[in-house]
């Protein structure tokens, strides 16, 4: 670890970014209403709630996660998927859709992908991360377990753990650049909190979370943490959103545990400002789509191939959105063409997208349109485009020089940043609502919750700000992940 540029202590009130994994809207306004979340209640109370904050596409959380991290998509992070090709070192990337996907790809292999190459590799070196931007300006850094957490502070793998002896046979030796105060699992742990996290078991993580942020609270250890609670996206998957409140309640336990050293949440709240975010929403889902099934008649690259250099298309799954590749540089436009014939009129999926002559293209039940940045149109978001076809493919209206689509919010900007992402696949999926693909490890969550497509129900999640941002959700329309850490480095005064 190293020391603080600056000794200074910034004049901002301390700041806790806390992201509830797929938390949707609607159900935390009924954990609210059933008294079910009273920690969430106040800060509601205090603060101003977006209900409608729009996800990345796909809408699947190393892509939110790492514009949740950067404010920028995946055009510029590169992290373009939960499964993907990754081109130059000819194999899959998996993160972990589930456990039998991993197992798929090689458990370690999956691990070691998520642990360090996602941070290390994948994501673009010349994006700074929140915690790389308050580093450079001297402030104390900290984050709980979180995908992303590149920081300018070095920490040794974790000597204490009882885990210990497990990760070392995984190879997880490394040392990693992270916040200041890191905590990750049990693999790294900046200082000994007399937490542990059960090897970041499904269920105990918000715990774990929890359990750290206090020590951090009460000692006084950071200006700004990112404070991570995944447990409810993994049971809203097994049960479907309408259950979610249940565990909605447990993450709001855990933010009340975080306050508690301080007196409470009002306490709490005359010190810090706190952001509370989803990352994406979740969908119930009753089918499922395979598409090894649907491009059986392709030699299709497996995880494990005997001979990759026959394989003619790679596909990449990731929930309710999927990415396919064509392999082959010499035929890729010929490939992608045919590509995109087998993948129009298949149940379960809704839109198929391309690139086409520098232009992005994109087709559904309902037509087909090409789109292009710079033209008369412009978005929510202060993005201007040209359109071209069928608007109905995306439910788009076009008035007064405006693009809109209440379908699929923020439909052209979250499609193009996919789209130009150099990692991503040359044809791009968003299941039909209702939809899931089965991942690498025939593993899907039929019939519980999903996300990943471009539809609202999966893209739309919440945003509450307290002591930070507007006073009121309409001063801005059109809310996005990309905006939280622009709004986090205005907080501490901080340049972008
Ligand atoms: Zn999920």
């Amino acid at each position: 670890m190293s020391s603080r540029a600056s000794g200074a202590r910034p004049r901002s009130k301390k700041l806790v970014l806390a992201v509830i994994d797929s938390l949707k809207p609607e159900q935390l306004d009924r954990a609210v209403a059933a008294g079910r979340a009273p920690t969430l209640a106040k800060l509601l109370e205090h603060g101003t709630y977006v209900r409608d904050c729009v996800s990345t596409f796909p809408s699947v959380t190393p892509v939110a996660a790492a514009t949740i991290a950067t404010g920028v998509g995946p055009d510029e992070h590169r992290i373009p998927s939960m499964n993907w090709y990754h081109r130059g070192e000819e194999r899959y990337v998996e993160y972990g859709s589930s456990f039998p996907a991993s197992r798929a790809h090689g458990v370690f292999r999956s691990l070691f992908d998520t642990v360090y190459n996602m941070n290390m590799a994948h994501l673009a070196r010349g994006t700074k991360t929140v915690f790389e931007h308050l580093d450079d300006a001297g402030l104390r850094t900290a984050g709980t377990t979180y995908l992303i957490y590149r920081g300018r502070h070095r920490h040794e793998p974790s000597g204490a753990s009882m885990y210990r002896r497990v990760a070392e046979a995984a190879q997880f030796r490394h040392p990693v650049w992270g916040p200041e105060e890191f905590f990750y699992a049990d693999l790294f742990d900046s200082r000994d909190t007399g937490c542990t996290a059960s090897l970041g078991m499904p269920g105990q993580r918000d715990r774990h979370s929890a359990c750290v942020g206090a020590h951090l609270v009460e000692n006084d250890l950071f200006d700004f943490l990112l404070f991570s609670l995944p447990d409810n996206d993994t049971f809203s998957h097994r049960y479907g959103p309408a259950e979610s409140v249940q565990s909605i309640a447990g993450a709001d336990r855990a933010l009340e545990q975080l306050m508690e050293p301080a007196g409470g949440p009002d306490e709490f709240l005359s010190e810090h400002a706190v952001v509370v975010m989803s990352d994406h929403s979740q969908t119930p889902v009753e089918a499922r789509v395979n598409l090894a099934d649907v491009l059986s008649p392709w030699r299709l690259l497996a995880p494990a191939d005997v001979a990759p250099d026959e394989a003619e298309v790679a596909i990449c799954p990731a929930a309710r959105s999927a990415m396919v590749y064509a392999l082959d540089p010499n035929s890729r436009e010929r490939t992608t063409a045919d590509l995109v014939e087998d993948l129009s009129d298949v149940d379960g999926i809704d839109l198929v997208c391309w690139r086409l002559d520098g232009e992005a293209a994109l087709r559904s039940s309902k037509g087909e349109l090409r789109f292009a940045p710079g033209g008369d149109l412009e978005d929510g978001r202060g993005g201007t485009w040209s359109v071209e076809g069928s608007t109905a493919a995306l439910g788009l209206r076009t008035e007064d020089g405006r693009v809109r689509s209440g379908a699929y919010p923020d439909a052209l900007g979250r499609l193009w940043s996919a789209l130009s992402c150099v990692q991503s696949g040359n044809v791009l999926l968003s299941a039909t609502p209702g939809y899931e693909f089965v991942d690498w490890g025939g593993a899907d969550h039929v019939p519980g919750g999903s996300h990943g497509s471009l539809h609202a129900d999966d893209s739309e999640g919440v945003l509450i700000m307290c002591g930070v941002g507007p006073d009121s959700a309409e001063q801005r329309p059109d809310w996005s992940l990309r905006d939280v850490t622009p709004m986090i480095l205005e907080h501490f005064g901080v340049p972008s």
